[in-house]
């Protein structure tokens, strides 16, 4: 008998978080304060984040415990499936062995919840009443109301206002879960109110709605922010993704070759391969392999340089590959990979070749995003499929060598919300968007001052 997924008990999630900190194999870089240039304390994150939170962001501990109270909310759709994709092996006559960690089946539909449910739980442990955000196309405010709700959290969700009004429903999950959704830029912040006085009709940008969150919680005592990716806590919550996947492989007597994530600020990239890595550092052979897309293609052609988180330029300054947080990306449908900068310990591991990365257009990703769904059935988001694409080129280089590699790849959303996405490219409305290469100089040259990642 062939065996299709692998799915493990209750008892067999991980109890602890994989913090791939003290396992670099060079020191990281510091975050800095913009004004003084100085490395950061703990006490210039406070107003932000809870102290639980900020002592993860810099821990040195290997292994973090897992709160019970966590574990108990995760137990809600995890341990998650590990496939073997052997219709799309078929399909694409390869001898490479394809599979696939389905974080698709969360109640909000990716990875996200990983995180949230773990930050939901600190800020309710440290006395927090409400917890602002930012969101795009509405991943992360879906998944961090559906936490808030879990702890009693009262949650306001700042949604770019384009995607406020084109994307409805996930905006209505938001607020099923019972968090507040305001469009940004809003009345209800100086930094809101700045662009408005400008541009009554502004569509609005994660950079614009990061702001007003962060501004918010500065503000207010009660009130913290919340960040779904890029954080090293973050990346820390969503190792239990590749622990799983580790003891799946493990029943299913095998190893993956190639380790596949897609890349926007890192999250679900990191939660697969952070735990595998930890065996290349021990000598294991494999390559792991970070996926964009060529239209906001941070880590395949931006620079390794320290620059601000967010478009208002109100983060500390990180060491990371980064576009220039005055790039603005153009409108393609994987939003949850729009983002000019990139995880600070994802960006230290490619510039120190632990990783690779990969970039690839939009048309040929949804290419693969059909091919998928014609082979597996599931119906994968648009950041997924770039995943899905490397996936595919190779697994047909596996064929072309002669060789059964076994790659994994991290399903980290179903598509659901984007049938309009579909839809524009069934009807041949889908565009690619090459860069030229001064598009992005301009926004890298207002960083050139900046202190210099070395
Ligand atoms: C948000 C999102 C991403 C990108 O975020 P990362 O932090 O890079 O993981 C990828 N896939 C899905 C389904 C998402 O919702």
């Amino acid at each position: 008998m062939q065996r299709t997924k692998i799915i493990l008990e209750e008892k067999d999630m991980p109890q602890q978080w994989y913090n791939i900190l003290p396992d670099m194999p060079t020191p990281m870089l510091p975050p800095l304060h913009p004004g003084t240039k100085q490395p950061i304390g703990p006490e210039d994150l406070a107003p932000l984040f809870p102290m639980e939170l900020i002592k993860q962001e810099v821990s040195q501990d290997r292994w973090i415990d897992i709160p019970d109270e966590v574990q108990d909310i995760l137990k809600l759709w995890r341990p998650a499936p590990l496939y073997r994709a052997r219709r799309l092996e078929k399909l694409l006559d390869t001898p490479a062995k394809i599979y696939f960690k389905n974080e698709g089946v969360s109640p909000a539909g990716s990875h996200k919840p990983n995180t949230a449910i773990a930050q939901a739980y600190y800020n309710k442990e440290a006395g927090i009443k409400k917890i602002t955000t930012e969101t795009g196309a509405g991943q992360w405010g879906s998944a961090l109301s559906l936490a808030c709700n879990f702890f009693g959290i009262d949650c306001k969700v700042y949604m770019v206002k384009v995607s406020y009004q084109q994307k409805p429903y996930r905006r209505s999950m938001i607020m099923t879960w019972g968090a507040k959704v305001v469009p940004s830029p809003s009345d209800e912040t100086e930094a809101g109110r700045a662009i408005l006085s400008v541009n009554p009709d502004s569509p609005g940008s994660l950079g614009i709605a990061i702001s007003e969150a962060v501004e918010v919680a500065a503000k207010n005592e009660d009130t913290k922010y919340s960040l779904g990716s890029v954080l090293n806590h973050v990346m820390l919550h969503q190792t239990v993704i590749g622990q799983e996947a580790k003891k799946q492989m493990e029943i299913a007597g095998d190893y993956p070759d190639i380790v596949i994530g897609c890349c926007g600020g890192g999250s679900n990239f990191a939660g697969l391969a952070f735990p595998f890595l930890k065996d290349k550092f021990e000598g294991k052979k494999m390559r792991v392999i970070a996926v964009e897309p060529s239209s906001c293609p941070t880590l395949t052609r931006g620079p390794f340089a320290y620059d601000f988180g967010d478009t208002a330029q109100t983060t500390p300054l990180i060491a990371m590959y980064t576009l220039g947080h005055t790039f603005i990306p153009p409108g393609i449908h994987a939003g949850g990979l729009r983002y000019h900068g990139m995880a600070p310990t994802v960006s230290h591991l490619l510039k120190h070749k632990q990783i690779e990365a990969q970039a690839y257009d939009q048309l040929e990703v949804f290419d693969a995003a059909q091919m998928f769904a014609r082979a597996e059935g599931f119906i994968p988001a648009p950041e997924t499929s770039h995943a899905i694409k490397a996936t595919i080129v190779e697994a047909l280089k596996a064929k072309q060598e002669g060789t059964a590699k076994t790659i994994l790849f991290n399903f980290s959303g179903h598509g659901h919300f984007d049938m309009g996405a579909y839809d524009a490219y069934m009807a041949n409305k889908l565009e690619n968007y090459p860069l030229p290469d001064e598009d992005i100089q301009s926004a890298i040259d207002l960083i050139k001052d900046y202190p210099k990642a070395e």
